[in-house]
């Protein structure tokens, strides 16, 4: 069943301590989209600006599952533009820029023929354009949202409506504490079922993450990489919620069984988005490669 996305499409800088990317494709819509396009065909709403090199729209476009019939291109404004740096750990990385370009203003609008999307996810923007998306979905089967720090600080009542409208919601251990100040993962996710989703996922990067609902708590393990093998963790919050809610969406159901599925799913497509800079990763991945180290992962995971 259908699965559409909103979220940046941006020009992402990264600098880490296994090298730097200068204005390279990027945006919580563009890793997530590409993601999910492995797993099953994903329609995306989005806005850049006519700075937005031709380039990165070939790279999207090059992804055969991404359909972007609703990007909007806007000459006379500016693509959405981030910079960050890793810390020496890579768990820990700073903003360096955010310019937020398309972003302020009216938001994209969405095709009629994507009206028949049953799966929604709201990847990381304004509160308010993940609203105006999820309005217009009034027979969806899932929506679920992703947030950061950027909009827990600067549009949190607009956020705190989005939540009371969602079936789920994706973000990091660091922004679900600051989110709720509660004091850890589980504390944070239990906090945020009372704002309104009936499930959340809490990412706690290299050490997995956990899924949160009214009845319970379940975890799930990272796949177990070297520290060689993470080059870019840039994405890898995007990808993970591509591979979730695609694995959803194929199956066409939203229990938390299905959920809790998906996740193995996105874990599996985070670990390969961390292996190189951007998006490059994602563009030389087969479903072979995914079937492999999901079992792998299986194993890995294994416990009795
Ligand atoms: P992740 O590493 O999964 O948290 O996502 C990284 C992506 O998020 C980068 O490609 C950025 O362009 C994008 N990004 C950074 N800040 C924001 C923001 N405030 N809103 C939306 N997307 C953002």
């Amino acid at each position: 069943m259908a699965l559409i996305v909103t979220g940046t499409i941006g020009i992402d800088t990264l600098h880490a301590p296994t090298g730097s990317a200068e204005r390279v494709l990027g945006g919580s819509c563009s890793y997530f989209a590409a993601a999910a396009s492995h797993l099953t065909p994903v329609r995306v709403v989005g806005a850049v600006g006519g700075d937005f090199p031709a380039e990165h729209g070939r790279l999207l476009e090059s992804f055969t599952g991404v359909c972007l019939k609703g990007l909007e291109r806007r000459p006379a404004s500016r693509t959405f533009a981030w910079g960050g740096r890793y810390l020496d750990d890579m768990n820990r990385r700073e903003t360096l820029f955010t310019e937020l370009g398309v972003l302020e203003e009216a938001p994209p609008k969405v095709p009629a023929d994507y009206r028949d999307s049953r799966f929604v996810f709201l990847g990381n923007t304004h509160p308010a354009v993940q609203m105006d998306l999820l309005s217009q979905f009034p027979d969806r089967e899932l929506a679920v949202c992703d947030t950061m720090d950027l909009w827990i600080n600067v549009a949190r009542p607009e956020l705190l409506t989005l939540l009371g409208k969602v079936d789920g919601v994706v973000l990091n251990d660091q922004e679900a504490m600051q989110l709720t100040e509660a004091r850890n993962a589980v504390s944070a996710g239990r906090a945020i079922l009372d704002l309104g989703p009936r499930f959340v996922v809490v990412k706690k990067g290299e050490h997995g993450a956990i899924l949160a609902h009214r009845d319970g708590v379940a975890t799930i393990p990272a796949f177990p990489a070297d520290a060689a093998q993470v080059v870019d963790p840039t994405g890898a919050g995007d990808t993970f919620a591509g591979g979730l809610m695609a694995h959803v969406a194929r199956t066409g159901k939203g229990d938390l069984a299905t959920v809790q599925q998906g996740m193995a799913w996105g874990t599996v497509m985070a670990s390969f988005t961390i292996e190189s800079f951007g998006l490059d990763r994602l563009t030389r991945l087969d479903t072979k490669q995914i079937d492999d180290r999901m079992r792998r992962f299986q194993a890995a995971a294994k416990v009795g």
